[in-house]
């Protein structure tokens, strides 16, 4: 019988057992894969990640330091440098394992096995491998990632334009850009996919190319990545893998009786940027805070009570209001471009967010602003359009 188990050692389960190991809990950690394993991710760790993570990166794991970024839509692009970092992108293999290999020298235990099943009795958990073999503990932490069944115990499942979708390249540019140095922006292009974007990363030997939109608008999402890519400057011949990415909004019911869901399986990604890291680590560190605090009474209500609360107040604001800007970007792409166009403040507002130095709710407002005295001339030519 452990205190706690926890399936899946992505960002949000390593976090979760090396937080529970450093509580003093005994905590058994159930990976399927064997790491260093691949995972489909542009590799952008925000400031926020970083936060969450005490700034504890080895300078070896950063590939490189972002500074700004470069936002296309159509035929126009602004590009803003902050002089601060705001994000270094990392290879995703060597991170995660960088994360788990923390959380079992704090004295977490691996065990490679699939999770089949899981049952919550009255005071403890039971989980299952196809096997039918058995683990017990006292709680149990699902980070099994956005796929994956289990989580469909605690809440239903979601509509395709509930879930958002990713394409990813590892490329190198063609011709004479090949010897460059990696410049410390990242590219974004809007318009390429509705709510959604496509992104240049450049990393230490290569650039992540990728796409993010809603699953149910993805239709023909390698013929856009392509697309992207020759535009680019890259060789259109590329092998994508994909992944699922959970909509961080409407928020989603997290708990059990003694079960507790984190990272992308508690549903917490940012729907505007598709960002996902911070806030597994963030919510696996909470999960375990919980339960390691209430361990000594074992109050099963008390860990699911405060996780719920604790991530809504953590979360929420930004999870809502990010929702809303890729709402904004589906309806009013045109609007929302000219006003993040039209002043660079605005952009380097947005940096700000991932940095936690502004939140998505006060930019919200700041662009709601904004967008009013241009209303009569877009919908003047908008009507313009309309009647031409
Ligand atoms: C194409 C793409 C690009 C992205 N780029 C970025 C980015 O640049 N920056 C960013 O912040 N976010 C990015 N994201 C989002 C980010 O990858 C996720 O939010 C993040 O991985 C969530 O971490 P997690 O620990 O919840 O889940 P995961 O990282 O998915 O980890 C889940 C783990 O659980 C294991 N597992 C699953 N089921 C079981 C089971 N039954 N038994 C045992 N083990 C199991 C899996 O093998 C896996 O190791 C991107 C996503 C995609 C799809």
């Amino acid at each position: 019988m452990f205190d706690l188990i926890v399936i899946g050692a992505g960002p949000a389960g390593s976090a979760a057992a090396y937080t529970a190991a450093v509580s003093g809990l005994d905590v058994l950690l159930i990976e399927k894969e064997r790491f260093p394993r691949p995972k489909p991710c542009g590799g952008a760790i925000s400031k926020r990640a970083l936060f969450y993570m005490d700034g504890d990166l080895p300078a070896s794991l950063q590939e490189n330091e972002i500074y700004g970024a470069k936002i296309s839509y159509k035929d126009k692009s602004v590009e803003v440098v902050k002089e601060h970092r705001i994000a270094v992108l990392i290879a995703r293999d060597q991170f995660d394992h960088y994360l788990l290999q923390k959380a079992l020298r704090a004295g977490a235990l691996i065990q490679r096995d699939k999770i089949h099943d899981f049952f919550e009795e009255d005071d403890f958990v039971r989980v299952y491998n196809k096997q039918r073999h058995q683990y017990r503990a006292k709680y149990l932490i699902i980070a099994e990632g956005a796929h994956g069944k289990l989580k469909y115990q605690i809440r239903g499942r979601e509509s395709k334009d509930r879930y958002g979708f990713g394409l990813v390249a590892e490329l190198k540019p063609s011709g004479t850009q090949t010897s460059a140095l990696p410049k410390k922006i990242m590219e974004f292009q809007f318009g390429i996919t509705s709510r959604g974007y496509g992104w240049i990363f450049p990393h230490k030997n290569h650039h992540s190319v990728g796409i993010y939109g809603i699953a149910r608008e993805m239709n023909g999402a390698k013929s856009k990545l392509q697309t992207l890519c020759g535009h680019s400057g890259f060789s259109a011949g590329c092998s994508p893998k994909g992944h699922v990415i959970p909509l961080g909004w409407p928020r989603k019911k997290l708990t059990g009786k003694r079960t507790l869901l984190c990272g992308d399986a508690g549903g917490f990604v940012d729907t505007f940027s598709g960002e996902g890291i911070a806030y597994a680590i963030r919510s696996g560190q909470i999960a375990s805070q919980k339960i390691a605090a209430a361990l000594p009474q074992d109050d099963a209500t008390d860990v699911t009570t405060a996780y719920e609360k604790d991530c809504r107040e953590e979360f929420d604001d930004n999870l809502k209001y990010a929702f809303r800007f890729a709402e904004c970007l589906r309806k009013y792409p045109d609007l929302l471009f000219s006003i993040f166009a039209g002043d660079e403040r605005m952009i380097h507002d947005y940096l700000d967010v991932p940095a936690m130095e502004a939140t998505y709710k006060q930019l919200f407002y700041r662009m709601l602003r904004r967008a009013f005295p241009q209303l009569p001339g877009l919908l003047r030519e908008r009507l313009r359009v309309n009647t031409d």
